[in-house]
């Protein structure tokens, strides 16, 4: 039998078959999968991914961007996105500024 900790089902567990012939458990955290984009799908660069127990290890910066929607969404798509709000804004000639 396990450790009590790691009896719980958080943990993956792969049945390994060793040198000498025995059949052996090893448990090991769960993985956390590739980031992606949320609108075009492609992965997102500058995001830590891999074991959840050695992500909590990393700083808050190093595990996504720190940019509006870092970690959701990717550069080009937020690019975009600004762009396209920013168009449907009147020019600038249209405010009442009076110098
Ligand atoms: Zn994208």
């Amino acid at each position: 039998m396990v450790r009590p900790s790691l009896r719980s089902t958080t943990h993956k567990r792969v049945k390994v078959r060793t040198p000498g012939g025995r059949l052996v458990l090893h448990v090991s955290s769960r993985k956390k999968d590739l980031p992606i984009c949320s609108l075009c799908g492609k992965p997102l660069r500058g995001t830590a991914f891999g074991e959840i127990v050695k992500m909590r290890k990393h700083s808050l910066s190093s595990k996504r961007p720190n940019r509006y929607y870092g970690g959701v969404i990717c550069h080009r798509c937020l690019a975009v996105l600004i762009k396209a709000e920013v168009r449907k804004l009147p020019f600038p000639h249209s405010y009442n500024i009076t110098l």
